[in-house]
């Protein structure tokens, strides 16, 4: 029996003390934004997690998208392929700089986008790839580069559901999501495996692109009384650097906590025709970030709507994530068409994903399993 509604998530904290502990000098130093010491420590820490050279702090990780497609220098009105199975904010921020979202259907296996589907968008407009590791599940990023290497495209990785996810590489190498494309961005919004409470960040290649993404994050400041560019503001401030640092120090219990969830889902519905999961393959540490299953109508014998409502109904929070596709948005629809991206479509009209956080109860999980088998039973 479910006693409290259980909801789709619920934020890593650390203690309210070695919160309180680590946010006490702020009263001494009264520092509390604009690259501080707790910015400075974070920045450095994940620089050393993520195994990068290259990393900027920002106030959310749309910031940090929006960020680095203008620091990228992309043409004005060029074509940029990315998926529709996202959240909004992966097409939002293309657009948002006056970029031409283009949209590649995704593979079956992992709902990442399809190399093939890429090319074949590909046309002498286009500039940039933004695929998303939805789910933590990585994309072909070997099948990317070869493309974005051919066509002389930058590849900018929305990695927001990344964090913590590492593959083992032909080198013999584990690289983290970090690794990939020109840039890549990974959110820390309190949902996110990771959080800074809201926050973000970007790891880019190019050494060039530090001092201009400090600049248009503060203003476009390149100096006291210089400004050079006309920034915004995206700064992340010391209290939610300081949820971060403290936030890190836990992060591998945190994702081990999430492994035993998954198991746990994955196990009841191992052998259950018409409920795919999404098991990560060899050589991949992934993070558990989400629990998505495709719940197939005519093979499982219930619609995803039966199953969200039956959770509902023994009060359990699922969510359609992402239905529906962010070309069926309103801001979008009638420009682009989700029939051309069929996989696509389908994984949003099946999707269900089911709550997952490091502290979720395994009994829980049962429970939450037996109302979704009880649909067809
Ligand atoms: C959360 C998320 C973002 C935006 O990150 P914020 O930190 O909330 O601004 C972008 N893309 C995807 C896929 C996300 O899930």
């Amino acid at each position: 029996m479910i006693e409290e509604r259980i909801f789709v998530t619920r934020s890593s904290m650390p203690t309210f003390n070695e919160y309180v502990e680590e946010i006490a000098p702020l009263w001494q130093s009264h520092c509390l934004t604009n690259m501080g010491v707790e910015h400075k420590k974070l920045e450095s820490d994940l620089k050393e997690r993520l195994g990068v050279n290259n990393l900027a702090l920002f106030t959310n990780g749309h910031s940090a998208l929006e960020c680095i497609l203008e620091a990228m220098a992309l043409p004005i009105g060029g074509e940029v392929i990315t998926t529709p199975f996202t959240f909004a904010s992966t097409t939002h921020a293309i657009v948002r700089k006056g970029l031409t979202p283009v949209f590649a259907d995704v593979n079956p296996n992992n709902l990442t986008l399809e190399p093939e589907s890429i090319e074949r968008m590909v046309t002498p407009r286009t500039c940039a790839i933004v695929p998303v590791h939805v789910y933590g599940n990585l994309c072909d990023v070997d099948g990317i580069r070869q493309i974005a290497e051919k066509h002389g495209l930058k590849v900018i990785y929305d990695a927001a559901h990344a964090f913590g996810v590492e593959c083992k590489c032909a080198d013999g190498a584990w690289r983290s999501a970090a690794a990939f494309g020109d840039a890549a961005m990974f959110s820390f919004h309190a949902t996110k495996v990771f959080n800074t409470i809201e926050g973000g960040a970007v790891c880019f290649k190019d050494d060039a692109l530090d001092p201009l993404l400090s600049q248009l994050k503060n203003f476009g400041i390149t100096g006291p009384e210089d400004v050079e560019f006309v920034g915004g503001n995206a700064k992340m401030n010391e209290f939610c650097a300081a949820m971060g640092v403290c936030n890190l120090r836990h992060i591998d219990e945190e994702i081990a906590k999430r492994r035993a969830v998954a198991e746990r889902y994955w196990k009841c519905f191992e052998g259950v025709p018409g409920a795919t999961v999404f098991r990560p393959g060899e050589g991949v540490k992934h993070n558990y970030a989400y629990l998505p299953v495709l719940f197939d109508p005519e093979i499982f014998g219930a619609t995803r709507d039966d199953v969200f409502d039956a959770l509902d109904s023994v009060g359990v929070g699922a969510r359609k994530y992402f239905y529906p596709l962010v070309s069926d948005f309103a801001c979008y629809r009638g420009v682009y068409s989700s029939d051309r991206t069929p996989v696509a479509k389908r994984a949003a009209s099946q999707v269900l994903t089911l709550p997952m956080y490091a502290d979720l109860p395994l009994e829980v999980v049962d429970c939450i399993c037996d109302a979704v088998l009880g649909c067809v039973r």
